[in-house]
């Protein structure tokens, strides 16, 4: 569903439809409050305001949202632009919504504005997101109906606006699972940011998927009956088009190489159990051969970011290449909405998952170490470039695609992508990385200045009386974290290096200058 004109009689019916049990009294309530606060109020497209806050709730309620989120979506901008207080909805709709609703309109305050204010805005993000996760998934709806009313705007602002989506919004709904969103807000903004590029994928995408329409109605028929032939039964079978910016993203990666990208669609199979799954499976390989190695079983062995379904990609008609994806529908649920398919999630639980989800981000205590370790790197870099680099590797710790390896023992460790054993070695100990002489991968030796891959089982060898990392070491590690404590040794080294050198009293002589 996208961004239309909606009455309240339409929120209700689409609530409905999903919950029989809903409290559409508060839904009225909320919405007549909205309504007459938003009054007279107009959009820059010239649409009543009210149709914002509508739009926003329609977007969490197809979601299924729980009554009390729709109804803090439908508040969302009173207290902000109208004369009605935080106090007042807590008078009339009590402490949960009300502390939503204070929530969005402070995160709402969050503006990318240039590198230095990134750090700061990350930081609120995260320290809202810890304390109410809802509050980010509303914020999400909202954002991304902004997006796609961001024509009205002027050019900059909706650049802006477009790029700190891109930036922030889009990752982190990423990062907690919720695909779709994420895809949907990366395809509004990706339009403002990159316009050019957006046409060349819109077009690619647009040719390639004209071209295979005829005969993606024509598999999801023919596995329709062989499904039935055998008894299965289905849920759902429908063609799915892969989202443009993560195509766009693909792309790239294959150097723009078109016949590189197998998946522009897939054809998605939702079947009651897992057995279905399996037995679907078996079915589509006994009449269409699949490619080696991309049969991928992410069911008995889920994603570490939860993700469920079998992959496989078979030979068609003609040489033809199509991706089938199958899975039950709370595997569907689950990549689609994340976070979001577990509204019953407490307090406790709803933190626990943000932790999980952000998990070297936050240490134990539930503190979010980055932010500390961006205050470190705001108070000891003082050199405006080496701060932007720093913050730039920071960066790409956070937010770029991750890789997924195991520890000896299967502990999942997540590293950004083209990470070294060296950033392995340093994530698990500051010692192990100080130490570390080689590595083993998957049961062979494996140069330490080579790349790891998801699913890579890693071992390190260490060399007790080895003195520290090789400064050598700089050149190919990856991740901020590795760097650092390369750089911090040969700092420390250097130091005592000099304590060795200079008599002591000399030294105490100099102090006492
Ligand atoms: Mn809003």
């Amino acid at each position: 569903m996208g961004t239309g004109v909606f009455t309240l009689n339409d929120l209700i019916g689409q609530i409905k439809a999903i919950r029989s049990n809903a409290d559409i009294k508060l839904i009225e309530r909320a919405f007549a409050v909205a309504d007459a606060a938003h009054k007279g109020q107009k959009r820059m497209s010239g649409e009543p305001y009210i149709q914002h806050p509508l739009n926003t709730a329609m977007i969490l309620v197809e979601m299924h949202a729980p009554d009390s989120v729709v109804a803090a979506a439908l508040l969302h901008d009173v207290p902000e632009d109208t004369n009605v207080t935080l106090d007042e909805i807590e008078e009339k709709f009590g402490k949960d919504i009300a502390s939503m609703i204070n929530g969005i309109s402070k995160v709402g305050k969050i503006k990318y504005r240039g590198v230095e204010r990134y750090i700061e805005n990350l930081r609120k993000m995260f320290v809202a997101m810890a304390n109410d996760i809802r509050v980010i998934i509303i914020k999400f709806a909202d954002r991304l109906h902004n997006l796609q009313t961001l024509d009205s705007l002027p050019q900059k602002k909706a650049y802006r606006i477009a790029l700190e989506s891109l930036e922030i919004y889009a990752p982190i709904a990423g990062r907690l699972g919720m695909n779709e969103i994420k895809g949907r807000l990366e395809d509004a903004a990706f339009k403002y940011v990159l316009p050019k590029e957006y046409e060349w994928t819109l077009d690619l995408s647009t040719r390639a998927t004209t071209n295979k329409q005829p005969y993606i109605q024509k598999i999801v028929e023919q596995i329709r009956e062989e499904l039935f032939k055998d008894g299965i039964q289905y849920i759902d079978i429908h063609g799915r088009y892969k989202h443009l910016y993560s195509l766009y993203r693909k792309l790239l990666k294959y150097g723009r190489d078109v016949t590189k990208i197998y998946d522009f669609t897939a054809i998605r199979c939702i079947l009651p159990t897992t057995a279905d799954c399996y037995a679907a499976l078996g079915i589509i390989h006994s009449r269409w051969t699949p490619l080696k190695g991309r049969i991928k079983d992410y069911i008995s062995q889920p994603k570490p970011n939860g993700y469920q379904s079998l992959h496989t990609t078979v030979f068609y008609d003609r040489g033809s290449i199509v991706e089938f994806q199958l899975r039950t529908p709370e595997m569907h649920e689950s990549a689609e909405f994340g976070i979001a398919a577990h509204w019953s999630y407490d307090e406790v639980k709803g933190k626990q998952f943000v932790a999980d989800r952000f998990k070297h981000m936050l240490d134990a205590e539930k503190e979010i170490e980055w932010i500390s370790q961006l205050a470190v790197l705001q108070n000891t870099i003082k050199d405006k470039k080496e701060f932007l680099d720093s913050l730039e590797e920071l960066k790409l710790d956070v937010f770029r695609d991750r890789i997924f390896v195991y520890t000896p023992k299967g502990d999942v460790i997540d590293l950004p992508e083209d990470s070294t054993p060296i950033d392995f070695a340093y994530h698990i100990h500051t010692d192990i990385g100080n130490t570390c002489s080689a590595a083993k991968v998957n049961g062979m030796i494996h140069p330490l200045d080579q790349a790891l891959k998801s699913g890579d089982i890693v071992e390190i060898i260490l060399d007790k009386s080895r003195k520290g990392p090789n400064p050598d070491w700089l050149r190919f590690a990856k991740t901020r974290h590795a760097k650092s404590k390369i750089r911090q040794y040969a700092r420390a080294g250097l130091a005592n290096w000099i304590k060795g050198v200079i008599p002591h009293a000399m030294r105490k002589k100099t102090k006492n200058k």
